[in-house]
C-alpha cells in the first residue's frame, strides 16, 4: 500500500517523465487513417484471408500510384523479390550483379533460385550503384542487375538501362525503401523489367508485412501470379502445373496498405521536410549526409547521417541511446557475411560508408519538437 502510495505521488508530480525523457523510437508507424476502419470491414464481413475486394482495390490502387501497369500483392517484400527472379526464370550458372550495401533480402533472393550474387560497389555521395565499375563485373554469365534504391535515393536507372540494354541483361528495381521516388517525374519500378516493393512495419508505405511485385510487361505479370498462388493452372480446379509457392497477401493487409495509400502524399512530404529539418538544424557539425543528384526526387525513407569513423559512430550512438533516441547502424556490407565471404572482394566505398553511419529517427509523426531534441542532443556531443 505503501509503495502504491508513493508510485501515485511520482504519478502526480510527473517525476518519472522529469528523470526519463520519453523514448523516440527510430520508426514507428502513421495508422491514423481509415487503416482500423478497414480492418473492421475485413473482421466484420470475415474475409480475413488473401480472398476479399481490399487486396485488388489495394493492388489497382498503387499501380495508379507508381505509375505501373501491373501489380501483384505479396506477403512480403523478401517472397517479391524471390517471385521476381523466378518469372525472369534466373537460375543455377546465372550471376546477377547487386549492391553489397543492402539489406540481406536482396542478396538472399539471387541465392534461392540457385544463382551467383556478383557484389558491386557504390557511389560515394549517392550511396547507390557505382554504373561506371559494373561494366569489368560482366561476363558471359551475367544474366541480371538487380538496382537497389538504397534508403529512397534514386539509382542512375538511365544508365543502368543502357548497361542492360547493351549486354542484354534483365534488370530489376528492389523498390523496396523507396515507394515516393522519382527520376524525371517518372516513380521508380518502372524503369526495368520487373519491381519489388515492401510493406514491412517501418516502410514508407506499410501493411505490416507485405509486399508488392510491378511490371509493364503483361506476360511476366502472369507468370508472377501463377507462381504465387501455388502454380494453380488457370480455370482448373486443384491443379497446378508447375512448383509454384502460397505468397499471397492478407485481405486484412491490403486493407490497411489501401488506407495508407489514402495518404501517400502527405506521408512522403512529411519524410521530406523531416530530411531538410535534420540538414538546417545539423549544419556546421563534422557530418555528412546523403547527396541527392540531379533530376531525383528522394522520399528519404530514412534519413542518416555520416561521421568520421565506427569508434565515433558506436559513441554517438550510446550518446543519443542514453538520451532515450533510437537510432540504427546503416546496412552491413552483404559481402563480409559469413554465407556470401569471398576473401578478394573488396569494395572500398561500401565498407567505408557502412561503418560510419547511422539511420535518425525518420517516421511520418517525429514532430518538429523531437528533432530539435534529437538535433540538440547530436550537438551536445560534439562539444
Ligand atoms: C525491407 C527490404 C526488403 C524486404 O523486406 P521484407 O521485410 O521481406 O518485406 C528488401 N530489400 C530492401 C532493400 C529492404 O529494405
Amino acid at each position: 500500500m505503501f509503495a502504491g502510495f508513493l508510485f501515485s505521488i511520482h504519478k502526480l508530480k510527473g517525476w518519472r517523465n522529469c528523470s526519463v525523457k520519453s523514448k523516440i523510437p527510430v520508426y514507428q508507424p502513421d495508422l491514423s487513417g481509415n487503416e482500423k476502419k478497414y480492418v473492421n470491414e475485413c473482421l466484420d464481413s470475415s474475409w480475413i484471408s488473401s480472398k476479399g475486394h481490399f487486396v485488388s482495390a489495394f493492388e489497382r490502387s498503387f499501380a495508379d500510384y507508381t505509375q505501373t501497369k501491373h501489380a501483384t500483392s505479396v506477403s512480403n517484400g523478401t517472397v517479391a523479390l524471390h517471385l521476381a527472379l523466378l518469372a525472369l526464370e534466373i537460375g543455377p550458372g546465372d550471376e546477377v550483379i547487386v549492391p553489397s550495401f543492402t539489406y540481406i533480402a536482396s542478396v538472399n533472393a539471387i541465392r534461392y533460385v540457385g544463382a551467383t550474387p556478383i557484389f558491386a560497389d557504390i557511389e560515394p555521395e549517392s550511396w547507390q550503384l557505382d554504373v561506371s565499375k559494373l561494366k569489368m563485373l560482366i561476363n558471359k554469365n551475367t544474366k541480371a542487375i538487380i538496382a537497389v534504391h538504397i534508403y529512397g535515393h534514386p539509382c542512375d536507372m538511365v544508365s543502368l538501362k543502357e548497361l542492360a540494354l547493351q549486354n542484354q541483361l534483365l534488370l530489376v528495381e528492389d523498390c523496396a525503401e523507396a515507394f515516393g521516388s522519382r527520376i524525371d517525374s517518372q516513380h521508380v519500378g518502372t524503369f526495368s523489367d520487373i519491381a519489388t516493393y515492401s510493406f514491412f512495419g517501418n516502410k514508407t508505405v506499410t501493411t505490416g508485412e507485405g509486399g508488392m511485385v510491378v511490371t509493364q510487361k503483361t506476360e511476366l505479370d502472369s507468370k508472377i501470379r501463377h507462381l504465387k498462388c501455388q502454380g494453380l493452372e488457370p480455370g482448373r480446379e486443384y491443379w497446378h502445373d508447375v512448383i509454384g509457392y502460397n505468397y499471397r497477401m492478407t485481405n486484412i493487409c491490403a486493407a490497411i496498405g489501401l488506407a495508407q495509400l489514402e495518404r501517400a502524399p502527405a506521408l512522403v512530404k512529411k519524410k521530406q521536410d523531416l530530411a531538410k529539418s535534420y540538414q538546417k538544424l545539423l549544419a556546421g557539425l563534422p557530418l555528412t549526409f546523403q547527396q541527392i543528384k540531379p533530376r531525383v526526387i528522394h522520399s528519404w525513407w530514412m534519413f542518416s547521417i555520416l561521421v568520421s569513423d565506427t569508434t565515433e559512430r558506436d559513441a554517438l550512438r550510446l550518446h543519443l541511446s542514453n538520451d532515450n533516441i533510437e537510432t540504427r547502424p546503416l546496412f552491413n556490407p552483404v559481402h563480409q557475411m559469413p554465407m556470401y565471404k569471398e576473401n578478394d572482394v573488396r569494395l572500398p566505398v561500401t565498407e567505408s560508408i557502412a561503418g560510419r553511419g547511422m539511420n535518425l529517427p525518420s517516421w511520418p509523426g517525429v514532430t518538429g519538437e523531437m528533432i530539435e531534441r534529437i538535433c540538440n542532443a547530436i550537438w551536445s556531443f560534439y562539444k
